[in-house]
Order: structure tokens, then C-alpha cells, then sequence
């Protein structure tokens, strides 16, 4: 059993004390904790495409690599994301996420599953997307869903046969979030109410990347998910892609909704210099990722970097840890992990007062 003392984070606050875990949480003992040490729950990442010179699209190793990467940066769970490719590399790719979320190693962070990101998008909207983009149809959808590790599908909803792609994906129990998409607020609504009304939970991809944006009279696919504090929003809070202040009013008009990601490429956590992501060359130097056109491709981010971000923009440590591992689970449905409760897989990340990642406990077991 261990006992770790410091400031413990609770879904009411911070509490001084020491946390007492072996696999699983087993509780918190209230006395005066650690000066100086924040013990929060493990984050969760559902989007992110690699890291460490790892890449979801690479196979077995490309995951067990880029899950080992985030884990040594506080990531205790994530979602391996494909990207836009080839229909068959994109089915060889979830199956490479299968075999590891089905053999999990030590030292990696937890593979929960998948977030197919394209094929289903808009062309006019591809950002770092390959041009591969597919129109959804029940066929394809089943032959994704038969892989079985799918939790998360970004979608357009302006695309023919989005609708009922959204109801086929949220009737198996799979996250639909509205990205890389041109359609208007209109065409965003009538998927988010189908869901919605199907029991299932609606998000939006790299809220205002790759999006229509919001305005007066057009309200894009930004405005319709602002406009529905149910919905869920992921933000890369990495100092390029989004403003602070865009950051902020996202948090205000969800407070229990926003989400941090990574969006991470093999890059992250590596030198610069050219790197590939979905068979194109991208650039990466002074923190950024880009294509030969000069356009963000996908993050350098790591979620402990995130969740520093996130301060600085204003939010405090205990909103931003919330955004980066509470949030994501209720998201994902998770019941076992986002928080401290009794029962719960004892992930575990200790910060120091500069909110350096000290250590990191995968189910109870230190990494560094
Ligand atoms: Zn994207």
C-alpha cells in the first residue's frame, strides 16, 4: 500500500492529506498532506495521434510508443487517434490500437480505445487531413465499428448520410464529435438534436480549428456548440492554435464541459526537423508543427504542458485539472478514473509547486 502526502484533488477542492492507493484508490486520509505537492488524477487524452516518434497510424509499436511518451507526461489514459488515410490502412490502424488496448504493457498509458478522425469530414476543412475523406455509409461505419475499438468519431454533419452516421455511432455507444467541417449551425443542430435525442453525447473536435466560426448571423458549428452547455468541446490550449480569451469564453459557456487535449504528433517530445503525419512531410521547429503551406499541423503538446497552459490562461489548477481528466471521463463514461474516489485505478500524477510533473502512478505502479 502506498501513502502519498500533499494537496489531493477532490471534484470540491483541494484537501491536505495523504491519498492511500495499492492498484485502486483505497481513500484519503485528511491530516496535513505536503507543502508544495499537488496530487491530481491522471489525465485523460482523447485525442491524440502520437508522440516521442511514435504514431497511432504506425501499428502496435507506434501506440505502445506514443502511450509510453504521454504517460511520462501525466497522460495515465488516452484514445489513440487515426487520421485521414487510406480506408484500409485507417481499418489496420484500429486494429494495431485493438491488440494494445487488449494487451496493455507496463510503463504505457492506458489505451481506452479509438477516435476515428476522418475519414468522415469535409474536404474544404481538412487541416493537417490527408485528402481521403470518405462519404459515411453504413458500410463503412460497420466495418470501423467491427474492429471494436471506437469510443470517438469526428464527423461533419454537413456531409450526405451524416445524420444517420452520427444515430449508427452513437446507437454503439461512440462519442460523435462535430469536426473538421464547413456546415452551418443548422446542419449542426439536426445532428446534434438526433443524438442527443438517441441517448448519446455530442462534442466538437478542436473547437474553432478546422470549423465554421461563429458570427452575428452565421453562427457555424462554434456558435452551435457553444450555444449547448450539454455538449462537450475539446480546446488545444498549446499558445498556437487558440487565444486565451477564446479559451476563456469557451470555459464559461461550459464550465463542465471543456476538455484538454493534445492533438499530438509523433513530433512531440522530439528535436526538430521533418516529421510525417498521414504520408505528408511537416515541419517542426520553435514548438510548432506545420505543412509546407505554413498551416498548424497537429500539436507538440503533452497534457501536463496543457493543463500549465490552461493556468496561465486563467483557470485555476483545480478547473484545469478538472479540463484535462474529470471532464474527459464523464465524457468517455468512465466511472473507474477522473477522480480519487475508493474503487477507483490509483493514476496518480504528483505535481511540485511549478507544476512539474514529479511522478506518475499507473494503476498504483511509479513510472519515473
Ligand atoms: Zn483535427
Amino acid at each position: 500500500m502506498t501513502h502519498l502526502a500533499g494537496q489531493v484533488w477532490t471534484p470540491q477542492g483541494w484537501q491536505a492529506g495523504h491519498l492511500r492507493f495499492d492498484e485502486r484508490i483505497r481513500g484519503l486520509d485528511v491530516d496535513s498532506g505536503a507543502p508544495g505537492l499537488f496530487l491530481i488524477p491522471g489525465l485523460i487524452d482523447v485525442h491524440v495521434h502520437g508522440g516521442g516518434g511514435a504514431d497511432t497510424m504506425d501499428g502496435v509499436q507506434g501506440v505502445r510508443g506514443m502511450a509510453r511518451f504521454h504517460a511520462r507526461h501525466g497522460t495515465t489514459a488516452l484514445l489513440a487517434t487515426t487520421i485521414t488515410n487510406p480506408w484500409s490502412d485507417v481499418l489496420a490502424a484500429l486494429r494495431g490500437v485493438w491488440a494494445v488496448q487488449a494487451a496493455p504493457g507496463p510503463g504505457e498509458a492506458q489505451i481506452l480505445g479509438a477516435h476515428l478522425e476522418g475519414p468522415f469530414i469535409s474536404p474544404q476543412k481538412l487541416g493537417a487531413q490527408p485528402a481521403f475523406t470518405r462519404l459515411p455509409t453504413p458500410g463503412l461505419i460497420g466495418e470501423a465499428l467491427a474492429e471494436r475499438v471506437i469510443r470517438l468519431v469526428t464527423l461533419a454533419p454537413e456531409l450526405p448520410g451524416a445524420l444517420e452516421a452520427a444515430l449508427q455511432f452513437a446507437q454503439a455507444g461512440v462519442r460523435v464529435s462535430l469536426g473538421h467541417t464547413a456546415a452551418g449551425a443548422e446542419e449542426a443542430d439536426t445532428v446534434i438534436d438526433a443524438v442527443f435525442g438517441a441517448g448519446g453525447e455530442i462534442g466538437g473536435t478542436h473547437l474553432f480549428n478546422a470549423m465554421s466560426g461563429l458570427s452575428g448571423r452565421a453562427p457555424g458549428v462554434v456558435g452551435a456548440l457553444l450555444a449547448r452547455p450539454e455538449a462537450y468541446a475539446e480546446v488545444i490550449l498549446d499558445g498556437h492554435h487558440l487565444h486565451p480569451t477564446s479559451f476563456r469564453s469557451v470555459l464559461q459557456a461550459k464550465p463542465g464541459r471543456t476538455l484538454l487535449i493534445t492533438d499530438a504528433m509523433r513530433a512531440a517530445g522530439m528535436p526538430d526537423g521533418e516529421y510525417d503525419l498521414g504520408g505528408e512531410t511537416i515541419q517542426v521547429s520553435s514548438g510548432q508543427a506545420r505543412r509546407a503551406d505554413g498551416g498548424l499541423a497537429g500539436s507538440l503538446l503533452t497534457m501536463d504542458e496543457a493543463l500549465r497552459q490552461a493556468v496561465r490562461a486563467g483557470a485555476s489548477l483545480h478547473c484545469a485539472t478538472a479540463l484535462a481528466s474529470l471532464h474527459p471521463a464523464r465524457y468517455l463514461g468512465l466511472t473507474d478514473r477522473g477522480a480519487f474516489e475508493p474503487g477507483m485505478w490509483a493514476d496518480v500524477v504528483v505535481l511540485d509547486a511549478d507544476l512539474g510533473v514529479r511522478q506518475v502512478y499507473l494503476k498504483g505502479a511509479a513510472l519515473l
